[in-house]
Order: structure tokens, then sequence, then C-alpha cells
């Protein structure tokens, strides 16, 4: 039996390089391999959205990008969180497992109450519980995901330890699956990829968006004129540079070392080689917009495949705690 994968992305706005590089290049490459389940973790968004007037669109924005990525309906499960409330039943059984000192000395939850504190809820800090609660239901055992999720993963094997040793051998430690860009940093050279410190790019950006979001990326701090050398290896650009534009980026550090180029050219470049490698997603991101009843349609008949999983887990867990 080929083995589970679970991933989830929030719908807090569309997808960006960030997400895209380091993790929806392997949902997509898991496919062949794995039985992937992939969702839409709009309950996930509600622990910081505090306007939630867009969330439903967001949902169908970020299944759009998805399915453009290369996310294949037909071979995977694809679904809206929200639409399969069994895992919030999950949630609730394993919050009596997790002790609250473990969910208060999480890197993301001081960060977000760093970042809103008039906005501390119980559900923030019960997120990697629900996290947790996503991957057991669907019985993953490889999760992909960005480098940032680390620490929750670290939590989930945690709670599966304490519930195997409580109940009895009912789940496996889900393990990590990293690509090659765990970590993609923002436009400022400084913090990671992310929408909310507005530093990304969309992939359904505009060619035109995309390389003026490029031209404006920070590089070399130390490069200050066009005939300083640089050093690539402490810049941004030239780390985008090595996915896409893979096979010149030797080249092009050489180049940058020794002043042949400039930082507005390599820019330049960088944007070239991002537009190409993402026409195609984006033309079929057109075509799939101009049919939103096929997205009604997809979430629907995912959420159905997931129900089945996620009640017999259910079942499952409920029996080792003793409820029926
Ligand atoms: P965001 O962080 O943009 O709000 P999510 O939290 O929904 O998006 O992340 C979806 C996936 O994308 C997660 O697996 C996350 O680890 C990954 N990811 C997000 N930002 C980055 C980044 N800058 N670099 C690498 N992976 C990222």
């Amino acid at each position: 039996m080929k083995k589970h994968v679970f991933s989830g992305v929030r719908p807090t706005g569309r997808l960006h390089l960030g997400n895209y590089l380091g993790a929806v290049k392997n949902y997509v490459a898991l496919q062949d391999e794995y039985e992937c389940v992939y969702a839409v973790v709009d309950l996930h968004a509600l622990t910081t959205l505090e306007e939630t007037g867009k969330l439903k669109d967001n949902v169908c924005e970020v299944l759009l990008d998805l399915l453009a990525a290369g996310l294949d309906p037909t071979r995977s499960i694809i679904f809206a969180q929200s639409h399969v409330p069994e895992v919030t039943e999950l949630f609730t059984l394993l919050g009596m497992v997790t002790p609250l000192s473990w969910l208060l000395r999480v890197p993301t939850f001081k960060e977000k109450v760093k970042m809103h504190p008039h906005n501390v809820n119980y559900g923030l800090v019960g997120y990697p519980v629900l996290m947790a609660s996503d991957i057991l239901i669907y019985k993953a055992e490889v999760v992909p995901v960005g480098e940032d999720q680390l620490p929750h993963l670290e939590l989930t094997r945690e709670i599966v330890r304490r519930f195997n040793e409580h109940f009895g051998p009912t789940f496996a430690e889900p393990q990590a699956k990293l690509t090659n860009y765990p970590m993609v940093v923002g436009l400022d050279g400084r913090d990671k990829m992310s929408k909310s410190l507005n530093n990304h790019i969309e992939l359904a950006a505009t060619a035109e968006e995309t390389a003026k979001k490029v031209m404006s990326a920070v590089t070399d701090p130390a490069r200050k004129l066009r005939g300083d050398s640089g050093h690539p290896e402490v810049c941004n650009v030239y780390k985008l540079q090595g996915h896409f534009n893979n096979q010149r980026s030797a080249f092009i550090a050489d180049e940058c070392r020794e002043a042949k180029i400039g930082c507005v050219e390599c820019k330049r470049s960088l944007a070239e080689a991002i537009n190409t490698e993402l026409a195609p997603l984006r033309a079929r991101r057109t075509e799939l917009a101009a049919h939103p009843e096929n997205i009604e349609r997809i979430l629907q008949h995912g959420a159905e495949q997931a129900k089945i999983i996620a009640r017999s887990t259910l079942t499952e867990v409920k029996q080792r705690m003793g409820l029926v």
C-alpha cells in the first residue's frame, strides 16, 4: 500500500514563490509515488485573519494556483479543510493529550503574539494541534513543507508518541519532506518571503509585475557601484538564479564577482527566467479560472474522498480512547 502524504496551505491570498519553491513543487512531485491529500486550510487562516470577507474567494485563488502548478484531482485528494469537520473532532481529542507548555514554547506562536498582540486567541495557541490533527486524520507519514513548519511537525511527532504511549500504537511519526529551497527569502533580502511582509512575488503575477518586483529586490549590500565586485553567496537574487537560471548560475556568479554584470542586468535575467518558467502555469491558471464550476466540483469530490479516511481514523481513535 502506498504511504500517505498530507500538506496544507492557508488561504490568506494567492500563492507566492516561497510557497512554490518551498512546498508546492514537492506536492506535485510526490503525486506519483504516494497517496496524496492536500487541503486549503481555511480554519487555520481564521487564527490570524481579522477580516474574513475574502476567505471563500481566497480558497478558490489558492486552489487555482495549486491546480495550475500541477496538482491533479484525479491522482490527489484536494479539498477545503472546513468541508471535512471530522478534523475538528480529532483536534478536540488530541487537545486532551497535548500539554499547554508544549504549545506555548512553539516559535511561530511567540512570533504571532508579537505581530498581533491584540488578537492572541485560543485557536492560535492550538494551531499546531489542529495541524497535527490534519496530518494524523489522514494517517500521513510524509509531510511536504517549508522549513518554517518544522517545529510544528516536531510537535506532531511528540503528540503521536504521547498518544501511542497512552492508548496503544495508532499513528506513525510523520516526517517532513523539504525541497532544495526550504526557506525562500523575500525581496527585502532579510525575512522569509511572505504575504504578510509584502516581500513576495505571486505565482499568478503578470510578467510586468514580476519584473517590477524583481527590480526592487535587495542584492549584496556591499556592492554600491556597478564597478564593485559582488558577493553572490550573500545575495538573495543570486539564490533565486540558482533555481530559475540553474544552467547559467555558475557563470552569473563569476560575472558578478568580476563586476562584468551589474545588479540591474542580473535582476533582468532573473525576471525573464521566472517569467519563462511560470508562463505555462499562468496560462493554465487563466484557463482554469474561466470555469469556476469545476473548482466547486473538485472541492466537493475531494471532501467526499477525504471524509472516508477521516471517519475511519476518528472511529479508531475514539475506540482507543474508550469513547465507543
Ligand atoms: P504563508 O507562510 O505564505 O502564509 P502558508 O503558511 O500557508 O503560507 O504556507 C504554505 C506552505 O508554504 C508551507 O509548507 C510553508 O512552509 C511554505 N512556505 C511559506 N513561505 C515559504 C518560504 N518563504 N520559503 C519556503 N517555504 C515557504
